[in-house]
């Protein structure tokens, strides 16, 4: 009778575009990164009732995509805030 070892394995899957990552531990994968994004859910008085945080595992291309995004989309906020938009709509 013989004996095989089979190595515990973890599965990393990108919330963005699924892709699938294996390493021997849970840690999170090489230029993997988690995005959280911390925030209480309302209810229609205005009042926190819930978590309503938002986290994803992504894998480093999708990663790029969103850390590029959030910046372009501070960098227009800023912009049409500096026009004088006061909701920035200007
Ligand atoms: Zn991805």
């Amino acid at each position: 009778m013989s004996l095989r070892k089979i190595e515990a394995s973890f599965e990393h899957i990108c919330d963005g575009c699924g892709a699938v990552e294996r390493t021997a531990s849970t840690s999170r994968p090489k230029y993997w990164a988690d995005l959280h994004i911390l925030q209480d859910a309302y209810d229609y008085q205005g009042c926190a009732v819930a978590d309503g945080s938002v986290k994803r595992l992504l894998c480093q291309e999708c990663k790029s995509y969103v850390s590029e995004a959030a910046n372009e989309a501070i960098e227009t906020r800023r912009a049409a805030l500096a026009k004088g938009g006061a909701d920035g709509d200007a």
